[in-house]
């Protein structure tokens, strides 16, 4: 097999690995609770359902325009207009087959060789390989508790070059949980336009947020920002819509251009189903959202206390999306059964097996330190996984 370079250069991921680890030993009948997910655990709201089922009667089931219809486009103009104090033109957005594919499509249209992509770590684990797939090279600027997983101007200075061509931001966070407020971004902002960069934002978790925390979109801060920004976001979080592949960007109007010339000989358009039902999520009744959330927050308050009284680990209290992201570390070192965990796979295998509990290694995000936990699985299953994880932690030794 010949398979290109930049086939090869892209690692698979371990965090499925993880997964194809917890699915194996829950087919065994073992019973397993998987804090791994990354999706809601919530169903897709009726309407919207009902709304992609007509789109079928009705027989739109045709090809559309690359890039999205009007008629969603424009419900994407009005969410970025009431949502995020942004005002957009239809030649200023493309709907894609996910956020994901938006993000991809961004990668291809501003990344080349040469190039330089700063990505804050912890990062979503998706970024430096769609910096790697077009040539492009990621430049990683590690943040910890101590600025609540934030980058500083200070260090994001650090990491600026002349190949520097794009900061990827990602607020709410997956996997911390962290969010940026409105100082943070001015500060990046300012760095940006005078060293002429451009922001990726990545904002899906927009919508999940908690004890008041107020989302606000790094291009809304002025318009040379917002010349320089593209701002991602999609459906699959807010509106439990992780299947049915729908997402959307908004940017310069160059740059959109070149997203849908390659999604014209990549995808062609998002399922023209899937974007009737998209349409009916941003302009239909909104209330699904805030029970949602009021779920979430129930059990992010539960999991991240639990996580605080368990000897040798320590959590900041996310303020959006669905992960609780605890600092392990402490635990490296020890022993269980004369076996050393010393790393977050290690600890990651260990509560796999001696506690049934899937999560994932923080690693994978670029922090070897902490572990993801995912608060979108039932109450029930947080509390038996944290008593697991509580026992198994408990039974390390130091010899
Ligand atoms: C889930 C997720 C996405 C992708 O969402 P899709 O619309 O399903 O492709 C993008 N960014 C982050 C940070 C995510 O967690």
């Amino acid at each position: 097999m010949r398979l290109s370079e930049r086939a090869k250069a892209i690692k698979p991921s371990p965090t499925l690995a993880m997964d194809a680890k917890a699915k194996a030993l829950k087919a065994a009948g073992k019973d397993i609770v998987n804090f791994g997910v990354g999706e809601p655990d919530f169903d897709t709201p009726d309407n919207i359902k009902e709304a992609a089922i007509k789109a079928i009667r009705d027989g739109f089931t045709k090809y559309t325009p690359v890039g999205g219809t009007d008629e969603l486009k424009t419900a994407v103009i009005e969410k970025f207009r009431k949502d995020n104090n942004l005002s957009f033109e239809k030649e200023e957005i493309i709907v894609s087959c996910g956020a994901k594919h938006s993000l991809y499509n961004i990668a291809e249209a501003l990344f080349g060789a040469g190039d330089e992509v700063i990505i804050p770590a912890p990062y979503w684990v998706t970024y430096p390989d769609q910096v790697v797939l077009n040539d492009a090279v990621s430049v990683i600027a590690a943040t910890d508790e101590k600025t609540s997983f934030k980058i500083e101007p200070e260090l994001l200075k650090t990491k600026l070059s002349a190949r520097t061509k794009a900061l990827i931001l990602n607020t709410p966070s997956n996997p911390t949980g962290l969010a940026y407020d409105k100082k943070s971004l001015e500060a990046i902002a300012e760095l940006a336009v005078k060293h002429d960069f451009y922001i990726i934002s990545d904002e899906i978790y927009e919508k999940l947020t908690y004890d008041g925390f107020s989302h606000i979109s790094i291009a809304s801060l002025g318009e040379e920002i917002r010349k320089r920004t593209v701002v991602v976001n999609g459906l699959s979080k807010s509106h439990a819509m992780t299947g049915w592949r729908v997402g959307f960007a908004a940017g310069p109007k160059d740059i959109i251009k070149a997203m849908t010339n390659i999604q014209s000989q990549s995808t062609s358009n998002p399922t023209s189903i899937t974007q009737k039902a998209a349409v009916e999520a941003l302009t239909g009744p909104q209330n699904f959202i805030p029970e949602m959330v009021s779920e979430f927050d129930r059990r992010r308050k539960y999991m991240v206390d639990r996580l605080n009284n368990i000897k040798g680990v320590s959590c900041l209290t996310p303020v959006g999306a669905f992960y609780a992201f605890p600092k392990v570390s402490s635990c490296y070192g020890k022993k269980f059964n004369g076996n050393p965990i010393n790393s977050s796979l290690d600890l990651s295998a260990y509560l796999l097996e001696q506690a049934q509990t899937a999560l994932v290694p923080g690693i994978a995000f670029g922090d070897d330190r902490y572990i993801r936990l995912s608060y979108a699985t039932s109450m029930e299953n947080i509390k038996k996984g944290l008593d697991r994880i509580e026992d198994a932690l408990s039974k390390l030794d130091n010899n």
